[in-house]
């Protein structure tokens, strides 16, 4: 949507989102390959080999293949939330600023945003405390989940460490708190800090991940929990109209895409490089966690212009453009928009 009159010769190098990462041909070769059957009538055989491999990784029981992340989330929230709940959430958080709204209309909750403290994308625990709030008498607005969201993507890819989430967790069962991790880049978190993935879900009740982004699966996510979640999970996918037949085609890109995990350290080493060369032309641009470099410029809109002129693609996030490094952009690329940006200014 931001590429619709692009006027330029040049090859374009797409920083938009690493959701733009293509399958690449031992991705394809496996889908063709798939063993496949009724994933709505009795299971996909590849289909419940990727959510036996994803539960495991995660660390937690069972876990449901799903379209997009949107999906994983809602479907979460519906399984967590009363109609009229109030659910609390990071400001700038996937739930509550980039999913239409389904959390309300979909899912039922009343959503309220939770300031950051003083470090971008970090919920201090007495804020939670606060939001969260005493439960009242029958009158008062019941508050009954808190999302965690590892990386932070609008906070620019930020992570939340073991310690800190395990904090977080206490905080919100000492309220009597259900906890629902949006993990879309999960996978950079763990990357990032060195620890499995596992590590970062001690202690929630649902996590989302999704396989279309740095990893390069064309579609897919996993909502995980307890068996019996996921179980409900099924029925609430169905309903969505996310059920479908023969996903094997789809799981056997993602049994691929987890193997990739690893390879994420490329693109945080990218993005760091890209950083640090936008610091040095004059940017205004902090340290990249993982892989997304926001940077603040004069006007936001006028920089993407002038980037999109010389074939660098980015977006707009929270007032300031954001670039995500992945699997698709090589170093060389990077040097490449470094080039390129050089003879722009900001
Ligand atoms: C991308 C993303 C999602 C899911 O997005 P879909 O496009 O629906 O797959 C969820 N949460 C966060 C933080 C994301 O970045």
């Amino acid at each position: 949507m931001w590429c619709d009159r692009i006027v330029t010769n040049t090859r374009l190098i797409d920083l938009r989102s690493d959701t733009v990462t293509a399958p690449d041909e031992a991705m394809r070769v496996a889908m063709a390959r798939a063993e496949v059957g009724d994933d709505v009538l009795d299971r996909d055989p590849t289909m419940r080999r990727l959510e036996e491999r994803v539960a495991d990784v995660l660390g937690v029981e069972a876990a449901l293949w799903v379209p997009s992340g949107s999906m994983g989330n809602m479907i979460a929230l519906t399984a967590h939330l009363s109609r009229g709940e109030k659910f609390i959430a990071s400001r700038g958080a996937h739930v509550l600023d980039s999913e239409l709204g389904a959390a309300a209309w979909l899912s039922g909750g009343m959503p309220e945003a939770v300031d950051w403290g003083d470090r971008p994308g970090h919920l201090p625990v007495e804020a939670v405390r606060g939001a969260g709030g005493a439960t009242g008498p029958y009158y008062a607005l019941r508050t009954t989940l808190l999302c965690l969201e590892n990386t932070h993507n609008a906070a620019g890819g930020v992570v939340t460490p073991p310690d800190e989430h395990a904090k977080l967790v206490a905080t919100a069962r000492d309220i009597g708190l259900r906890v629902h991790l949006d993990g879309a880049r999960l996978w950079n978190a763990s990357v990032a800090l060195e620890v499995p993935p596992a590590a970062l879900t001690v202690g929630v009740d649902t996590v989302q991940v999704c396989l279309s982004k740095g990893l390069g699966a064309p579609v897919g996510s996993l909502v995980a929990g307890t068996a019996a979640f996921v179980e409900e999970a099924r029925r609430l996918r169905k309903m969505l109209g996310g059920g479908v037949r023969q996903g094997g085609v789809l799981a056997a890109a993602g049994l691929i895409a987890i193997d990739r995990i690893p390879a994420l350290a490329t693109d945080h080493a990218n993005a760091a490089t890209l950083a640090a060369g936008l610091a040095s032309l004059g940017w205004e641009v902090g340290t990249p966690e993982t892989n997304i470099v926001l940077a603040a410029t004069p006007d936001a809109g006028a920089t993407l212009e002038a980037l999109r002129r010389v074939g660098v693609l980015a977006v707009p996030m929270l007032g300031r453009v954001r670039f995500i490094a992945h699997r698709d952009v090589s170093a060389a690329d990077i040097t490449e928009v470094l080039d390129r940006i050089a003879g722009i200014g900001r």
